[in-house]
């Protein structure tokens, strides 16, 4: 595993020259990550396994998670503070009733990109009312366009031929070109990688592959079970020759890489073998308001509370401010020493 040093003694500017808060090793908060729901009609073993996330799992309750207006106001006072980029995830976040009026809201608050990360599964009824509502970019993730194979990995024998419909049906309303999030699990469908490939060069989508991450204490995770990044680059290189792009922006956590043929592009996520903390620069809000400086955090900081005791938005903004400030995190550069220690937050809560 590659283990990288970090400095850290933090700048007093932002790396990328724009303004807020830096945290203890420089970064500054860019993307804040919005999870809407914890529910999730997969139940795919490497985020929400059937036996954990069964019939008498507790989810939350309606009244514990944020309204509306609630989210809207933290991207409003995270945007204050030099936040860009919403992303709205989940569990999935197309099940969260009138989604699109959320992204209205989130899409009218001055300098935020939207976002949204999705399984796909209600992406057909959905698309074109995201599209109105202002999202600017949809994600969809799938694991391989064979059925039996994603039907495992979907952990509900939901048919791939569904999700295909909805990838179409963004691409129709104006999404392109989407990105399909693969995550790469030895054994379980690396053998989809080059079918992926061929897929995302052939419908211009951009695929990015994702190695199989520890997130939360339930889906078994084993370094065995992770293809690195350079053994899938390898893998597609030798068929598809591809080639180096530089990064968009500073903290873009896909390596990204293009077809020498013009075929397009493709993304490398090597959260494991080659992790990116020293660029990060996002936060994580939970359903019920939780804030996370860290995926692999094993606490959040209540923002609901607050919320929901003050109407003054300084307050707010001081108490973000206060967290970002304290945030020392860069579990992935550290993972070899901590994978057993303490308890930690799922994704499908935290939001991946
Ligand atoms: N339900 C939506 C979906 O699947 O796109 C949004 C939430 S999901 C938690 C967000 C992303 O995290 C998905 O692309 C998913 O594949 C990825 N993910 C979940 N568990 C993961 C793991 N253990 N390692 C790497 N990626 C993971
Ligand atoms: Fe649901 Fe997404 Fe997690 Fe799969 S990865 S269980 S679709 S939240
Ligand atoms: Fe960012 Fe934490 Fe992931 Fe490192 S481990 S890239 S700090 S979320």
């Amino acid at each position: 595993m590659v283990k990288q040093g970090i400095t850290t003694a933090a700048p007093a500017i932002a790396p990328d020259g724009g303004a807020g808060p830096l945290d203890r090793l420089g970064r500054p908060m860019r993307d804040l990550r919005v999870s809407v729901t914890d529910r999730c009609n997969f139940r795919c073993p490497y985020c929400m396994p059937g036996e954990v996330f069964g019939r008498d799992f507790v989810f939350l309750r309606s009244d514990e998670v944020l309204r509306f207006e609630e989210i809207t106001r933290v991207v409003r006072v995270a945007a204050g503070l030099g936040v860009t980029k919403i992303r709205l995830t989940g569990g999935e976040p197309l099940l969260r009733r009138q989604i699109e009026k959320l992204v209205m809201m989130i899409a009218a608050v001055d300098g935020i990109e939207t976002a949204l990360t999705t399984n796909g599964s209600l992406l057909v009824g959905k698309a074109r009312a995201l599209k109105e509502a202002g999202l600017g970019r949809v994600t969809v993730s799938l694991d391989s366009l064979d059925n039996t194979v994603f039907q495992a990995m979907n952990g509900v024998g939901f048919p791939v031929e569904r999700v295909l419909e909805g990838i179409a049906a963004a691409a129709e309303a104006g999404f392109g070109p989407i990105k399909v999030n693969v995550v790469v699990k030895r054994n379980i469908n690396d053998r989809s990688v080059l079918d992926m490939a061929r897929f995302g060069r052939e419908n211009g989508h951009t695929v990015r592959f994702i190695e199989f991450m520890d997130v939360g204490a339930t889906n078994g995770w084993r370094l065995d079970d992770v293809v690195p990044a350079a053994e899938i680059l390898e893998a597609i290189d030798a068929v598809f020759p591809l080639e180096a792009v530089p990064a968009d922006y500073p903290g873009e956590v896909a390596r990204r890489y293009r077809y020498r043929d013009g075929g397009g592009e493709i993304g490398l996520i090597a959260s494991v073998s080659q992790p990116f903390c020293r660029t990060c620069t996002r936060a994580r809000l939970t359903a019920d308001g939780n804030l996370f400086t860290c995926l692999f955090a094993t606490a959040g900081h209540d923002l609901r509370a607050v919320l929901r005791a003050t109407e003054d938005d300084a307050e707010l903004s001081a108490l973000l401010a206060r967290v970002w400030r304290a945030r020392g995190d860069r579990y992935s550069e550290e993972r070899s020493s901590l994978t057993s220690a303490g308890k930690r937050i799922e994704m499908s809560y935290v939001g991946g």
